[in-house]
């Protein structure tokens, strides 16, 4: 199996574009360009090459750097079909299930609407890496701009689905904030206790929190918790249906 490097780049003020790097091969992908020098910088550090942009959705902070990366390497933008008309150079549209191979990787796309309608999250199973865009943030998960409570309730559940060990990469550095937000609904969960300290150590030490395995999102992140009886019980929905959990837990988020 060939282990991909993969590279975390802080961006603008809290956005993560990763660079996927296959030494062997000498492939290089690069996920939601938000900017152009920053990606350039450790393209060139890393051989000067870019074969894949893939973006997880339309939004100007993970598709702002396309057309330049493109003009200067060549490289072929993925990104959702669904949204060939916002974003930009799109080469290759695609849907969920679809296939993409990075050299010898596969890319299994999932569609994952909620944040934009059309999101999708990029699943590498041989790497065992998800990168989840703007739709599962460590703690947290993305606003709904553009879908419903049920739409990304059924996303969530999806992502939550795929191996326990599965390194998630997601697009912003949100977790200091949404520790805080899920301590406040769920303050008695040790794995939320645990995970929380995991991220102040972190950010202390000025490191990313990301990737974190999503057995651990599962267990601490409220938002994928929403059809735990004891968290609709600490929200006062004791045997509410997990939508209507998760549409509260959204609600409340966005208004802490
Ligand atoms: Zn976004
Ligand atoms: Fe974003």
């Amino acid at each position: 199996m060939t282990d991909p490097h993969i590279q975390p780049i802080k961006v603008l003020s809290d956005n993560y574009t990763y660079i996927i790097r296959l030494d062997n091969e000498g492939f290089t992908a690069v996920v939601d360009p938000a900017t152009v020098a920053e990606p350039v910088e450790a393209i060139e550090a890393g051989g000067g090459r870019l074969d894949v942009i893939l973006n997880t959705h339309h939004h100007h902070d993970h598709i702002g750097g396309n057309a330049a990366l493109k003009a200067r390497y060549g490289a072929t933008v993925i990104g959702p079909e669904a949204d060939r008309g916002r974003i930009p150079e799109l080469d290759r549209g695609v849907r969920d299930g679809d296939r993409v191979a990075l050299g010898p990787l596969t890319v299994e796309v999932m569609a994952t609407p909620g944040h934009t309608a059309g999101h999708v999250s990029f699943y590498l199973p041989d790497a065992g890496a998800l990168f989840a865009g703007d739709t599962l943030f460590s703690l947290g998960c993305g606003r709904l701009f553009e879908g419903t409570p049920a739409q990304m309730w059924r996303s969530l559940e999806r992502l939550r689905a795929l191996p326990g060990a599965t390194r998630l990469y997601c697009g912003h550095e949100y977790s200091q904030s949404n520790a805080a937000f899920a301590l406040s609904i769920d303050p008695d969960n040790p794995a939320l206790q645990r995970r929380a300290a995991e991220i102040t150590a972190l950010r202390r030490d000025g490191r990313p929190t990301l990737p974190v395995p999503l057995a651990t999102e599962a267990a601490a992140n409220p938002f994928l918790r929403a059809d735990d009886p004891g968290l609709a019980a600490a929200i006062g929905r004791a045997g509410a249906d997990p939508v209507t959990v998760f549409a509260d837990l959204r609600r409340r988020k966005d208004r802490f």
